[in-house]
Order: C-alpha cells, then structure tokens, then sequence
C-alpha cells in the first residue's frame, strides 16, 4: 500500500510502498478516509520533536472504514465508519487501568512512535477505535481528535462549573474549539484573547467576548469586563511565558489556570498575591483521555461544537501536496486546517 512517510528528519517526508499491515488479536485495520495535517507533523518532519523508529508513517488525525478486525474484537465490524484515539495504549498497566493512558507505560501514539495515516491503511488496537455517526464528516471526524479533543480535556482538567467565566488565551483551532466546548459544558461568559483581529471575530462568532492583546491591557481588562473579580477558568493555548503568566494573573478567587501550549521557557509569578492569596491553581493538561470521546463526538454530531467551518482545503494522499502544506505551516502558522482524502 502506499504510505508517505519521514526518512530522515529535516527532509522532506517521501512516498513508499510498504507491506500492508495485517490485524493481530484486538486489533484493528482501518481504510484511511480523512488525515489531518497537524502543526506538531511540522516540527516532526523538522526533526524538533523526537520520532522513532525511522522511517515512520506520519499522520494523527485519523478517520475511516474498518476494513478488517483481528481474534477478539467485537465492538466495531467492516464496513462500520470510525475515528481514532492517537494514542495506542496497553490496556493493563496501572495508568491505562485508572483511566489515565496518556501516561500508559507502553503507549505510542500514531504517526509518532508507530505507523499513522498518511497511508491507505492504519493498524490500530480495538480500545483506540470510536463510531464515527453518519452525521459527520470523515474529515471533521478526523480533525476533532487533536486539538478539539484536548480543549475538552483542558476544560476537564480544570473543572469547570456551571455558569464560571472562562478566558481562552488564543484563537486558533485549539481555542475556538475550546470557546464552544466551554459554552456546551455551560460556562457563564467566554473571553477570548488574542492578537489577530480576524481570528477573534470569528471567535466573536462563537459567542466569546473579544479581547484584542495588542491593543489593552489583557489582565486589566479582564478584571474589568468581571467587575473586578477576575475569571474562574483561563486556558493558556499559546505557549508563551508572557500570556501563561496573564492567564494566571487574571484568576479570581478559587480560579483555576490549565497550561496547554508547551514552552521550555519559564515564567514568573508573584506567589502570594496570585495563587496563595486566591487560592488559585495552576493546573498542567497532557493530550487526552479515550474516556473523553465519547461526549466530544456526541457534540459535534449535535452541531454544539461547529467544525464545518475549520477545514479550508483537501489534498490528495501525495508527499508533494502534504510537504508544501507542512512548508506553510511552517512559514505562516495555521490558518485554517488542510486534511489529506486518501
Ligand atoms: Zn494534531
Ligand atoms: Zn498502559
């Protein structure tokens, strides 16, 4: 079957033909129908994060057709339309047993650390594999399992209650998913932060409160659109010291800050005057959880949470076409989101 896939780090990614992969107990064959094109396919290709083994299948996104099962599966059968958990956990270990797989000690997760599915095929285990229903897309079914995902995840983590304000630092597909996941999960008012005007109209569009960083002070401003108590819940998107420390500083009392965007840099907090004195936490988010998805697919077939509107282009499954998107995304950031149709 043919695969595109990383040789050497730094290059870019090339088409092979590779043995199709055959089902063993529990598992899954799955016929690729949408791929998206992900930022984090970016920096692997450029060799900024680690894969392995090489060369290797990229691709994370993953929705299609069981086309068929190994001995012992019995949730899905061929022909039934389904998206993938990127993770392929064990099942046994202590952290896969308490619900936590993200941290499964023998977790791999596609188009990382196994093959993924920029190819006709994936093999993936049964426990990674969800009903996708007819009424969405291949292509939003594909998409909803990264960044979608872990905004609920985010929300998750830091417990959001009914009614509490939210504050979402950046507008890009993480942060207007998480702008209508908070609003599904019946959040009280929606801030949305950022820098880029046409983002946060859409984000208006959404139901968020625009906040435009370039132009106002962000933590004053939000102390000032809360009658100066300050938000229950931010989410930090961006992975910028500068705004994981405005999310923290623009916490009310018992407010929860979750850090998502990922830096190596540091940032600084006044201790006492913002977390101590507020009882206010700072709250790590890692991917996602399986446990998690069901709900995420219910609200995107209820329509809660709109992904029509995300995907602004198909490519066919072709190393040329998905590595002059990569060279895009590398040059401009995301502006809307690019799903290969195999
Ligand atoms: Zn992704
Ligand atoms: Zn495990």
């Amino acid at each position: 079957m043919k695969a595109i896939r990383l040789i050497h780090p730094g290059r870019p990614l090339e088409m092979r033909e590779v043995i199709m992969p055959r089902p063993g107990r529990s598992e899954v064959l799955v016929r690729v129908k949408a791929v998206g094109i992900c930022h984090s396919d970016a920096h692997y290709r450029a060799g900024k994060s680690r894969v392995h083994p090489l060369p290797l299948t990229l691709g994370h996104e993953v929705a299609g057709i069981v086309e068929e099962m190994g001995p012992g599966v019995n949730s899905v059968r061929a022909g039934d339309r389904v998206c993938l958990h990127y993770l392929a956990t064990c099942g046994n270990c202590p952290y896969c047993q308490d619900g936590n797989e993200q941290f499964c000690t023998s977790g791999q997760m596609i188009g990382k650390y196994r093959d993924g599915g920029y190819a006709e095929f994936i093999l993936i285990p049964e426990r990674s594999v969800f009903r996708l229903p007819e009424e969405i897309p291949f292509e939003q079914g594909a998409i909803m399992m990264c960044s979608s995902a872990t905004s609920l995840h985010a929300l998750n983590r830091a417990r959001l209650k009914l009614g509490e304000s939210v504050a979402v630092f950046g507008t890009g597909g993480l942060g207007l998913s998480a702008i209508q996941l908070a609003k599904a999960s019946g959040a009280g008012r929606v801030f949305a932060i950022d820098i880029n005007s046409k983002k946060l109209k859409m984000a208006k569009q959404f139901g968020a409160t625009p906040v435009n960083a370039g132009k106002v002070d962000v933590v004053r401003e939000l102390k000032r659109l809360t009658d100066g108590r300050g938000v229950d819940v931010a989410l930090e998107l961006i992975g910028l010291p500068l705004t994981m420390g405005q999310a923290v500083r623009s916490l009310a009392i018992n407010g929860r800050a979750a850090l998502v965007g990922i830096t190596e840099k540091t940032f600084e907090i006044a201790p006492y005057e913002e977390i101590l004195n507020k009882e206010a936490e700072i709250i790590g988010v890692s991917d996602h959880l399986a446990s998690e998805l069901p709900l995420l697919i219910e609200w995107v077939r209820q329509g809660k949470l709109d992904l029509s509107r995300v995907i602004t282009r198909r490519v066919p499954l072709e190393a040329e076409a998905i590595n002059q998107v990569l060279d895009g995304l590398e040059k401009f950031g995301d502006e809307g989101r690019v799903v290969v149709r195999p």
